[in-house]
């Protein structure tokens, strides 16, 4: 039986949520060597050509192309080098020797690769060479903006600079990037059950995972968390730690005690504290789980079970932080794959199924779901790199299911 419809939509809690919110204000300037991973609030722009002038892409003879008639000999009159160049005019007739990245001479207009040119007496002595095949103008010539024009964009404002944007950069001459502020971020673990690691276990006591997991998370998408608390479920402590970390931060993540249970008190605590936008997502894993403000910090309580907190967190927090940081939310790119498995599952809610990527003999992409399926399960996380979309209704997929999916990856480059 379909399960009464509780609670947002992903889609509808990611536009009310994302709606809400914008950049926060505030700007670095910050040397590019450190910028991998900020957010640009000015544009980039190339301060000249680069590289600037015209560069050989081959060791071998520069010459212009209309003295280049196979079986032609011409005297090598000199060498321009990477770093080095030959420094005069070419004059018709003659050739420069010439090595990858350097100056092609002046009156030059093609580079014979070495592999087409015959040097009777061994390639460095020889003071002739005898071309083998005829020349194409430009040929094996990079254009002095072959990298990048004078003035041309670099990067644009709410671009989140990856290794090669810097490298970029860089190459073209510039040091400094104006970047927008990072969220501060702040922690709270919820629960009277949570004991960190090393600690004796009373009965029914367990070890937390949210905290190592959300710490890890954050910093791997390049946040800092600068504080975090772990409380029990008590209402007058949860209410001074809600209230000491909002204060800190721009951004507070707390865990746990956000459903409707008698110990779960943190959504009447953000009501009473500050404002609740709203609660509650039809969704599974992530049924708990409230958003608001507090103490001028966005809040986002999530679910306590570990793998409902990781994905409400993907879904929802992490495109939150991109807009606060002034990026684009980048959601997760989705492809379409088909099970390699069938898929059996009770019916009621949106389900995001955690999966392996593999790909089939043609290349297609098979997604195996990583076992049970449960949200206390973190093993249903590890090594997933796809996140199933499931309709509420469906019960049995069987093998070779065409799916829409999430890709859980991100850029290297
Ligand atoms: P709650 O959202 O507080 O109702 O918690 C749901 C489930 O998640 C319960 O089984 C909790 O014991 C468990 N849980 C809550 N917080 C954590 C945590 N930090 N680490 C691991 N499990 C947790
Ligand atoms: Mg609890």
């Amino acid at each position: 039986m379909q399960e009464v419809k509780q609670g947002h939509t992903l889609d509808q809690a990611r536009t009310r949520l994302l709606s809400a919110l914008s950049p926060l204000p505030g700007h670095d300037v910050c040397p590019l060597q450190q910028a991998r991973g900020r957010v640009l609030a000015a544009p980039l722009a190339a301060p000249r050509a680069v590289p600037g002038f015209r560069a050989s892409s081959m060791d071998g003879y520069a010459l212009r192309a209309a003295d280049g008639r196979p079986g032609r000999s011409l005297p090598v009159v000199g060498c321009s080098a990477a770093g080095a160049p030959y420094g005069r005019p070419l004059q018709p007739g003659q050739v420069v020797r010439i090595f990858t990245g350097a100056m092609v001479p002046d009156g030059a207009d093609a580079v014979a690769p070495q592999e087409d040119v015959h040097a009777p007496l061994g390639e460095l002595s020889s003071s002739t060479v005898t071309l083998e095949r005829s020349i194409r103008p430009g040929q094996w010539i990079r254009s002095p903006h072959e990298e990048a024009a004078a003035g041309e964009q670099l990067g644009s404002v709410g671009q989140r600079l990856s290794t090669v944007d810097v490298a970029r950069a860089m190459g073209c001459g510039l040091r400094m990037a104006r970047v927008h502020v990072r969220p501060r971020v702040t922690l709270l673990i919820t629960g009277s059950e949570l004991r960190p690691t090393g600690d004796t276990l009373a009965p029914g006591a367990i070890i937390d995972s949210n905290g190592p997991l959300l710490l890890l998370l954050l910093e791997q998408l390049g946040l800092t968390v600068v504080d975090r608390q772990w409380v029990d479920d008590d209402p007058q402590r949860l209410e001074t730690a809600l209230l000491t970390l909002a204060g800190r931060s721009d951004v507070l993540i707390s865990t746990g005690g956000v459903s409707v249970g008698d110990g779960d008190h943190v959504r009447p605590l953000l009501e009473r504290l500050g404002a609740l936008q709203f609660w509650r997502l039809f969704l599974k894993p992530g049924r708990p789980f409230a958003t608001g403000t507090m103490a001028g910090a966005r809040f986002f309580g999530l679910p306590g079970n570990p793998v409902s907190a990781v994905v409400t967190f993907l879904q929802l927090v992490w495109p939150a932080l991109q807009v606060l940081e002034g990026a684009a939310p980048e959601l997760w790119p989705r492809l379409r794959v088909r099970l390699a498995t069938p898929l059996r599952r009770r019916p009621g809610r949106p389900e995001l199924v955690r999966a392996h990527l593999a790909t089939d003999h043609h290349g297609n992409p098979l997604a195996t779901p990583c076992g049970d399926q449960s949200s206390a399960r973190l093993a249903s996380l590890q090594g997933a790199d796809l996140l199933l979309e499931i309709d509420a209704s469906t019960t049995e997929l069987p093998a070779g299911t065409a799916v829409m999916a999430q890709l859980l990856r991100l850029p290297v480059l």
